[in-house]
């Protein structure tokens, strides 16, 4: 048993069909050591390096004596990381951090590197799509090569029909158009999937059937899972992914137990964001990518700020590629009230678990104690008071944070946002705050 993401791999770089582990891992390190090659030679920030160990990379043990690339180097760029000349680079993606400076994040990607992602885009859908489906994306689609552009060009290539939804469009707006559109499948933001799912279960139209989801770009807790299986009886595949690994990284299979890692051209670890160390299989840490192939701006060991952890067993689904489980945010969102630790993950478990909610915001608000003030945006069958009441019985069911509220460590504030889905700029997080000065309380 194999997988289209297995038998592109192996057509595309010469293995035999039924190849092993071991014949996929001395593929990547084959093209490992092209990749530093490259980037040894033409990117004056790898060529610059000090701490560049000596001896072959032929292996994992090897790999773990490089150094690591940081969000930092990306964003000061100082020497460039770029390994090609800028006429080679087709697009510069700038992201936007929260980083002292200030400062934008730049990512350059060749036609080749383009190339790869759509190929794998392309083929991971095919674990689930068919030249029959209709995919209403919801992935902003306005400008050429970004996700959901690349998206599109990958359904067609497989013979389906992307159906791009304007990217302003409110949940209601695309309950409607999946009706309109007769999508069979819908991909995008697990929120504004979310969001769209129970809008339509209460906005008196037509139910909403589709086969299956694609949700990328944020963390996919539990409940919103569930959420979307209820709403549109749809089978959810979960996809990681960043600007850095070329916006592909790992896909769910149909056995929904993890997530395949692109490993043609993507190389993971998985480290103790502590020590550096790696992390034996199997246990959790920091995501790291080394791009395989990558023209560009290749990236060795980066360090991405997500939480996960690989495995290595086979999965039901036949595919020999690792796969990724335990994504569930970034390990810097945390708040610890008494050694208690949360973040957006748990907050997501519990509020997407209360039927009608679909978006929320939360700040936490430093003082004595804390307030965790969570704004809530819910379809508008709900009223208030039973918005409110059913929110705070959630967090009070909680086996971890209902504690802190019950006895008094932590102060829960829950109002209503207006709408059916909050509006925010980049990545939806837990928002920390100072308290208000004294005198104004
Ligand atoms: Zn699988």
């Amino acid at each position: 048993m194999t997988t289209p993401l297995d038998d592109r791999l192996a057509v595309l770089h010469g293995l035999p069909l039924d190849f092993d582990r071991a014949a996929l891992e001395a593929l990547q390190f084959v093209r490992l050591a092209e990749t530093i090659a490259h980037a040894r030679a033409r990117s004056p920030f790898y060529r610059d390096r000090t701490d560049w160990p000596e001896g072959p990379i032929d292996g994992r043990a090897a790999l773990a004596r490089l150094p690591f690339t940081t969000p930092d180097d990306l964003v000061r760029a100082d020497p460039p990381l770029a390994a090609v000349s800028a006429g080679e680079i087709e697009r510069i993606v700038t992201q936007p951090t929260s980083g002292t400076t200030g400062a934008p994040k730049r990512v350059g990607f060749s036609a080749e590197d383009r190339e790869a992602t759509l190929d794998f885009f392309h083929h991971g859908m095919t674990l689930f799509t068919g030249p029959e489906d209709r995919v209403a994306i919801a992935f902003p689609a306005d400008r050429p090569g970004g996700v959901g552009d690349g998206l599109a060009a990958a359904l067609r290539r497989l013979g389906a029909t992307p159906l791009i939804m304007p990217s302003d469009a409110t949940p209601e707006e695309f309950a409607d158009f999946l009706r309109r559109e007769r999508a069979t499948m819908a991909a995008g933001p697990p929120v504004r999937l979310l969001a769209a799912a129970r809008v339509s279960r209460f906005d008196g139209g037509a139910p909403i059937r589709l086969r299956a989801v694609l949700v990328s770009s944020d963390h996919a807790s539990g409940a919103l899972r569930r959420g979307l299986e209820r709403a549109w009886g749809a089978a959810v595949h979960d996809h990681w992914g960043m600007t850095e690994t070329g916006y592909g990284g790992a896909v769910e299979c149909g056995a929904h137990a993890g997530l395949h890692v692109r490993e043609a051209d993507l190389l993971v670890e998985v480290i103790d964001p502590a020590t550096g160390a790696v992390c034996p299989m199997g246990e959790p840490g920091e995501v790291v990518v080394t791009t395989l192939g990558r023209r560009a701006m290749p990236l060795l060991r980066y360090r991405t700020g997500d939480r996960g952890r690989l495995i290595d067993a086979p999965c039901a689904c036949g595919s020999r590629l690792l796969r990724l489980v335990g994504l569930d945010g970034r390990l810097d969102g945390d708040v610890a009230i008494d050694g208690r630790r949360f973040g957006m993950p748990r907050l997501d478990e519990i509020l997407f678990g209360v039927d009608g909610v679909c978006d929320f915001e939360v700040r936490f608000v430093d003082g004595a104690p804390p307030t965790l003030a969570v704004s809530v945006a819910a379809v508008s069958a709900w009223p208030d008071t039973a918005l409110v009441a059913a929110v705070e019985a959630a967090v009070a069911s909680d086996g971890l944070v209902g504690p802190l509220v019950a006895t008094g460590r932590l102060r829960l504030a829950v109002g209503r946002s207006e709408g059916t889905i909050v509006a925010r700029r980049g990545k939806r997080r837990l928002v920390r705050e100072e308290a208000p000065c004294a005198a104004f309380t």
